[in-house]
């Protein structure tokens, strides 16, 4: 079913990857194992957990070019370069050494390896009068589920039938919150029996459930009771492009509203987790990055709210292996784009009711 999903968005949304700053570390780590090697302590993997584990923000990578003759840098490619050389099994003594996650395959765990070390060094930077520039507090996972039919006509109008968000707290690396409403349809009233099976959603629950613009009311209004895009920083998060360029941008051209715009950028976690993990666009389906993090799914398959939460759940193993998970996708006039990594970490604006459309 998922795989469906990302064949599509494959073929309709042919976005540029980002240059991102985790693969040009990576170039840069071939480069210093030829040039030298270096040796991690054991004072310094035990200052480095300490420094991570008591970190409260991750600070901004760089990512510019010339970025390799900062001595930060150099340090840092100088560990990935031993990293690089060590085996699964090393990996994972290292991993425990330092006391962090030992699960997943020998990529993963290189990475969250490399990740530590480069968030100890960049952290050093920032004490020392680096770049302070502040991360997302908080992050909206957001999977919508939609009206659908078993052969999927190109041409049929989604409609959105579950609005779920699961919130994750950056700081803490803590789910700590969720929304759920279901949404009654109004172009086509009746669930095909495929999406009533698809999805778990019945015809009673979206008959009994409001029309869309109220149910994004209550969406407005429990984001600014959380504050975000006030006296918090957030960005919305989903599992490839469809979520916000598909069914939101339809779903608001049949209520007759314009898109609001604190969905207008978002964070592709398929597409960040390609460039962190260095996996193919085509190992980014939900049950594969869950399965190469060792983690099994919760819950039951495309009902949104247990979609999003395991969504969530591969956004907080991320985090926790040191990704900087940014926005790197958005919608203008109708049209999906790519963010470039290099663009500042700029929080959604504070949540409101979007006007009609004219
Ligand atoms: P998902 O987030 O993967 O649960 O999918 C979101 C929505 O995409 C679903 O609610 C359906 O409307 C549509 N969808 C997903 N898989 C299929 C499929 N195999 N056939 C038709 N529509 C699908
Ligand atoms: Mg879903």
């Amino acid at each position: 079913m998922e795989e469906h999903k990302e064949n599509i968005h494959d073929k309709v949304c042919n976005v540029k990857l980002p240059s991102n700053p985790d693969e040009e570390e990576d170039n840069k780590v071939s480069l210093s194992t030829r040039l030298s090697t270096v040796t991690l302590t054991e004072k310094q993997d035990k200052s480095c957990a300490k420094a991570c584990l008591s970190s409260e923000s991750i600070p901004k990578t760089a990512s510019t070019s010339g970025e390799f003759s900062d001595p930060v840098y150099k340090e840092i490619a100088l560990a990935n370069g031993q990293i690089n050389r060590m085996n699964q099994d090393e990996l994972r003594s290292k991993l425990a050494a330092l006391k962090l996650d030992t699960r997943g395959v020998k990529d993963v765990l290189r990475k969250r390896l490399k990740s530590h070390y480069k968030k100890l060094k960049l952290m050093q930077s920032v004490a020392e009068g680096g770049s302070t520039d502040t991360y997302y507090d908080y992050i909206c996972v957001v999977d919508f589920e939609a009206t659908c039919e078993e052969s999927n006509p190109f041409e049929f109008t989604h409609e959105i039938i579950e609005f779920p968000i699961v919130l994750i707290d950056t700081h803490t690396l803590q789910i700590t919150d969720s929304f759920q409403e279901y949404v009654k349809p109004e172009v086509n009233t009746q669930l095909s029996d495929f999406c009533v099976k698809l999805t778990g959603i019945t015809q009673t629950m979206v008959d009994e459930a409001d029309t869309f613009p109220s149910v994004l009311k209550r969406v407005v209004q429990w984001l600014q009771e959380r504050e975000l895009g006030t006296k918090y920083k957030y960005a919305m998060l989903t599992d490839g492009s469809w979520d916000m360029s598909k069914f939101l941008n339809i779903q608001c051209r049949l209520s007759g509203i314009r898109y609001p715009q604190f969905a207008r950028k978002w964070i592709n976690i398929r597409k960040s987790y390609g460039n962190f993990y260095k996996v193919p666009r085509t190992h980014t389906k939900l049950s594969i990055m869950l399965d190469k993090l060792g983690l099994k799914y919760e819950g039951r398959p495309h009902s949104g709210l247990d979609d999003s939460r395991n969504i969530a759940r591969i956004a907080l193993r991320m985090l926790q292996d040191g990704c900087q998970l940014r926005v790197n996708e958005r919608i203008h006039g109708g049209q999906l784009l790519n963010v470039p990594s290099s663009a500042p970490v700029e929080g959604a604006p504070p949540p409101h009711n979007p006007r009609r459309r004219d």
